[in-house]
């Protein structure tokens, strides 16, 4: 697709078309499954300041905590009672775990529970990212979050796109299935911006694709800006299957945070996978990287059985599977 034939869909030049096409690909590969995987936010300590971000370390609004390994450990073994097949290990970037902490919660998840390990846990060392890859992870999650150079140095201040894109390169070249994507509406994101985003991200050939649209939260500098929109978050997910007929793609939490059912709703235009939080209750209403992220409160439990509730309200079957790749070879 061309650059500007992508700017005519993101305007929505044909969304019926747009949105049919991509639930039709996405149902041609994956059939009416969709994936879940368990998210356990274990750390809400981050040294970073992104602009968009409630967890940024200038924010002194927000009750920190962090989960010992054990805990950790506990909700992995959750995850398999509950039957999701892969869980989702996520912090602020909080370099205070070493690599041999996060390394024990990957051999028990991997021995013990026997489930597939994404980590996303942020700007790490690339020799922790072979390190937890020797070990067994499966897969990373780094957002690009955009690759526009300028608005990303704004974004994340200190940070660099040059960097994201080399740790990008290094988990691939790791050997994880590799997860990145973008925040849609971002403050400063044109038009023109998200068209190049989406072909960018496209080109880098993952094997995960997220979209998440902006949300505002009042304690950031971007606190003030506008959310983002959510039929723009569909096209763009749209556009993004249309291009990986074989990506895992998730629906994500921000779009539930805009609109209450906007994540289910984004099983029908291209996404087929979910991820209901794991995160203790205790502790998961602090994980705010947004307002209204993990605002359900809910037992972890009753949390993901209303996702498999979500899954076939919107005509889909919520799946058991690990999920892998089906960009490679290996049968998981
Ligand atoms: N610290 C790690 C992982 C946790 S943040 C990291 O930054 O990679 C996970 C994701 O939350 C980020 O990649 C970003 O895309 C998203 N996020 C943070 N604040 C957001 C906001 N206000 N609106 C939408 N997405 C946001
Ligand atoms: Fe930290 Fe990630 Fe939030 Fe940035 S997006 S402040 S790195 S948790």
């Amino acid at each position: 697709m061309r650059q500007d034939e992508v700017m005519q869909l993101l305007a929505g030049a044909d969304d019926p078309g747009l949105f049919s096409a991509a639930e039709a690909l996405t149902r041609q590969t994956f059939g009416t499954e969709i994936y879940l995987r368990g998210v356990i936010e274990f750390s809400n300590y981050c040294q970073n300041n992104c602009r968009y971000c409630g967890l940024r370390l200038a924010n002194q609004n927000v009750h920190r905590y962090r989960m010992d390994v054990t805990d950790i450990v506990a909700c992995v073994r959750l995850a398999r009672e509950l039957s999701l097949g892969t869980v989702v290990i996520q912090s602020g970037d909080d370099f205070t775990y070493s690599r041999e902490d996060i390394g024990r919660i990957i051999t028990e998840a991997k021995t013990d529970a026997g489930v597939a390990v994404t980590l996303s846990l942020g700007d790490r060392p690339e020799s922790d990212f072979t390190y937890w890859r020797e070990l067994g992870a499966d897969r990373y999650l780094l957002k690009i979050e955009t690759f526009d150079a300028a608005l990303y140095a704004k974004a994340r201040p200190g940070l660099t796109l040059a960097d994201r894109l080399r740790r990008v390169e290094a988990l691939r070249e790791a050997g994880f299935e590799v997860g990145s994507g973008i925040i849609t509406d971002l403050p400063g994101m044109t038009p023109e911006i998200l068209a190049h985003d989406l072909l960018r991200l496209s080109d880098l050939d993952l094997d995960m694709l997220a979209v998440g649209p902006f949300v505002p939260h009042p304690e950031t500098p971007y606190g003030q800006e506008p959310a983002g929109s959510i039929l723009t978050a569909f096209r763009a997910m749209a556009i993004l299957r249309l291009l990986n007929p074989l990506a895992n793609i998730p629906s994500t939490s921000a779009l539930n945070a805009l609109r209450d059912g906007a994540r289910e709703q984004g099983l029908t235009v291209g996404a087929n996978v979910i991820m209901p939080s794991l995160t203790p209750e205790t502790v998961s209403s602090d994980y705010a990287i947004y307002p209204g992220k993990n605002a359900l409160r809910a037992d972890a439990r009753a949390r993901v059985e209303a996702t498999r509730q979500a899954i076939r309200r919107v005509g889909h079957e919520p799946s058991t599977a690990i999920g892998g790749s089906k960009r490679r070879c290996h049968h998981v």
